[in-house]
């Protein structure tokens, strides 16, 4: 019978998203769900995405049939090269496996289904491995890899008092956890915080992983976000690379190609020894999971995204439209930390400007959130996020107002 099946409470992100769609009180602002909009708060189709569509569609060998189980070969190789650069070393040695996964999530999904078949090394008593991610991270993360029956525990990450990242617990948990867990590391703009390590700390945090024998699992669904570098935003990636650790990558190109709704994405394990027999196993595995689960996953995305990749002048509005998303968020931090300062809020703003990517942590309370929503229909998740890319020059002042409202409430 299914008569036991109780309600469970909306999505906090989509069940705000509806809310804010549902409120008729203008003007209003969604600051709420991570997707990038421009300076008139709309959509934006990149115009390498516009351009690559143009193409795709006029190409004679145009269809719409099935690709194969893992993919589309020219997608996620060149995807390959995005996160781990066209000189990886590992690419040329061939230890890279990728596969296209439905988009960031999908990437997750298929890698903990992966993980908890496959993945021995663990110390842990029941052979069940941990995840460690970040507290905060995105919420997500937590339901994705308990589904696919694996542990789930927090290491710490944002320092309240110092709005800083508490480097010291999170190296400390890396090394009480259990030999062999594995550990999600935000690639780049860190999801809620905004905060990511300097390269300096990313070292310390990787050589402890490397100690203590753990796995890493890159989740990087903002690359190019945090300053418009599809470098600088995978060197953590290269870095771990580099340093020879065990790990595997999620990568979406939800936000960095503004192609959210088509799900476009893959999951890239970067092996550190090199043996084909080894690789043709984990591929057949891999495609046993994917055809058992979508039998093979979504073409028109990855044929879009695979056009920018592997054409030179795409690729290169690609990287222009990079910079035109990051610029305007950056922009819009000083904007609002600048109308805050010129209010006279009570607290210091600057972290709005220090964080990186998508999000500010904004360290609002549940209940300013709460106010900012029912009496200013300015809507944030309620552990005070606020999405940057929400802000533009005819809302800023008016958010400005609202928070100040709030704070001094
Ligand atoms: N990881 C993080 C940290 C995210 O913020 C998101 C999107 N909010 C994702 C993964 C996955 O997004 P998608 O499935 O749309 O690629």
């Amino acid at each position: 019978s299914l008569e036991h099946i109780s309600l469970l409470p909306a999505d906090p992100l989509f069940g705000l998203n509806a809310r804010y769609n549902a409120d008729k009180r203008s003007p209003k602002v969604s600051l709420g769900i991570g997707a990038y909009r421009d300076s008139n708060g709309k959509p934006w189709i990149l115009p390498s995405v516009k351009k690559a569509e143009e193409l795709l569609v006029k190409d004679p060998s145009y269809n719409h049939e099935y690709l194969p189980i893992s993919g589309l070969a020219e997608f996620t190789q060149a995807a390959a090269k995005v996160i781990l650069g066209n000189d990886s070393i590992a690419i040329k040695e061939k230890r890279v496996l990728s596969i296209q996964s439905l988009s960031g999530t999908g990437a997750l999904h298929f890698a903990g289904i992966f993980l908890k078949k496959f993945y021995k090394n663990t110390k842990e008593t029941d052979g069940i491995p941990t995840v460690y991610v970040s507290s905060p991270t995105w919420g997500n993360h937590f339901q994705i890899f308990q589904s696919a029956g694996l542990k789930t525990a927090t290491y710490p990450y944002w320092n309240n008092d110092t709005k800083k990242i508490d480097l010291k617990g999170f190296i400390n948990t890396i090394n009480d956890a259990p030999k062999g867990s594995i550990f999600l590391l935000h690639a780049c703009a860190h999801n809620p915080t905004g905060l990511d390590p300097t390269h300096e700390q990313w070292l310390q945090i990787l050589e402890a992983i490397k100690v203590n024998g753990h796995f890493s699992l890159f989740d990087s669904a903002y690359q190019g976000f945090t300053s418009g570098s599809l470098e600088e935003d995978a060197w953590a990636v290269r870095k771990a690379v580099e340093l020879k650790l065990p790990l595997l990558i999620c990568q979406s190109f939800a936000k960095n190609c503004g192609m959210y709704g088509e799900r476009v994405g893959c999951v890239h394990i970067v092996l550190t020894e090199i043996s084909e027999d080894l690789n043709a196993a984990i591929l057949s595995q891999l495609n046993r999971i994917i055809r058992s689960e979508i039998s093979n996953p979504p073409a028109y995305g990855a044929k879009v995204v695979s056009k920018i990749l592997n054409n030179p002048e795409l690729r290169s509005q690609w990287e222009q439209d990079l910079k035109t998303m990051s610029t305007r968020i950056i922009k819009m931090r000083y904007a609002l930390r600048d109308e805050l300062v010129a209010l006279k809020t009570p607290g210091n703003w600057d972290h709005i400007v220090n964080q990186q990517g998508m999000f500010s942590f904004t360290a609002l309370s549940a209940e300013e959130v709460k106010r900012l929503e029912e009496k200013h229909a300015v809507y944030l998740v309620g552990t005070g996020r606020a999405s940057i890319a929400g802000l533009n020059e005819h809302n800023v002042k008016f958010v400005a107002e609202a928070i100040h409202e709030v704070v001094c409430h």
